[in-house]
């Protein structure tokens, strides 16, 4: 980091700096100036909060160079990760992936007619809630371990791989054992022990953007995934809470080149929560795509007025099976396969 001093901080005031930070283990090295002066400082930052220097006289900012996350940044990787789920589904690659399914699992009947719709129309992954993080403690909580048996009879079945959400700390190792990718949802972003568990399994994890997260926390919450070793994140953007109140959500389009020049990992795009209504999703997803996002996750039920959750944003089949058709020149536009 660069400590910047005020113009005309005294020569104490400077070597006092220099102390402080050479205590803390920190190199200085100097630049004196005939108004300002700037200190290098090379070191450990980890047993410090950099920010606190700023307390002492004559600071007047303190300059990070390296990005907070180093795991999930382009500084030490600078080509894109390709993040492999088995069955042959490789998020970041050529091919873009489309994830879709009902919000919840509702019953099988239910998961069979989605997956046997979704996959037709050309998703390489089946969603599915399992566990439901509600905003009401009244509403549909999920089928829980019943859902996953589901999620998991028609992995088999069908030869879809699967991602369901995991909400607490105390289902990851049960969530793990029937489902190919781990979700944690944007109420969860900053869950930091549910975020290092998940890691832990070393099973890939989708991270959507917490409802008032900054890209910045958002990369740091994958740093805390990616910091318990071989883990795969792929992130996705779900929208964000503005004062905008026509849709559910506001999508941050510009996370998407933002994030790529920032990180190596993919990106996906969620028009259904971001949107919150299903009219509007083929539209954004479209958007997205255009935009460089590695695929997407859609919410699609074959009854959406009465389904037990997220109806007005789930797609019916075949307004499903139109996007992936629509989808496909804009890919092939952009230099990526669908
Ligand atoms: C979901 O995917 O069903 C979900 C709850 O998403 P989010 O965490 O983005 O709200
Ligand atoms: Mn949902």
């Amino acid at each position: 980091m660069i400590v910047v001093m005020r113009p005309y901080a005294t020569r104490e005031e400077i070597q006092r700096v220099e102390n402080r930070l050479q205590e803390l283990g920190f190199n200085t090295h100097p630049i004196y100036g005939e108004v300002k002066t700037v200190i290098g400082a090379i070191g450990d930052k980890s047993r410090i909060e950099p920010f606190s220097l700023s307390n002492l006289p004559g600071v007047e900012a303190i300059v990070p160079i390296l990005k907070p996350y180093k795991l999930v940044g382009r500084e030490l990787k600078k080509e894109p990760s390709v993040v492999d789920v088995g069955g042959g589904v490789r998020f970041g690659g050529e091919e873009l992936v489309v994830i879709a399914g009902p919000c919840a699992i509702e019953g099988e009947e239910q998961i069979y007619q989605v997956a046997r719709a979704v996959k037709a129309a050309g998703a390489k992954v089946l969603r599915g809630g399992a566990f439901k993080p509600r905003s009401s403690p009244y509403s549909f909580q999920g089928l829980q371990e019943e859902g996953l048996k589901l999620l998991y009879q028609v992995k088999k079945d069908l030869g879809m791989q699967v991602i369901t959400e995991v909400v607490d700390t105390r289902d990851v190792e049960l969530v793990s054992r029937y489902s190919d990718i781990l979700q944690i949802g944007a109420r969860n972003m900053q869950n930091f022990r549910l975020l290092s568990e998940c890691g832990k399994t070393k099973k890939p994890v989708l991270l959507k953007r917490g409802l008032s997260s900054t890209i910045e926390e958002w990369l740091m919450a994958a740093e805390y995934v990616m910091t318990e070793g071989d883990s795969r994140v792929i992130l996705c953007e779900r929208g964000i809470r503005t004062f905008e109140t026509a849709t559910r959500n506001t999508m941050d389009i510009n996370a998407i080149p933002v994030v790529k020049e920032l990180s190596h990992l993919p990106i996906i795009a969620d028009p259904s929560h971001g949107t919150g209504n299903w009219k509007y999703v083929n539209a954004t997803a479209r958007a997205f795509i255009a935009a460089g996002a590695d695929g997407l996750i859609i919410e699609v039920h074959p009854d959406p007025e009465h389904a037990a959750s997220d109806g007005p944003q789930s797609l019916k089949p075949e307004v499903f099976d139109e996007l992936m058709q629509v989808l496909k020149p804009i890919a092939q536009a952009i230099g990526r396969k669908l």
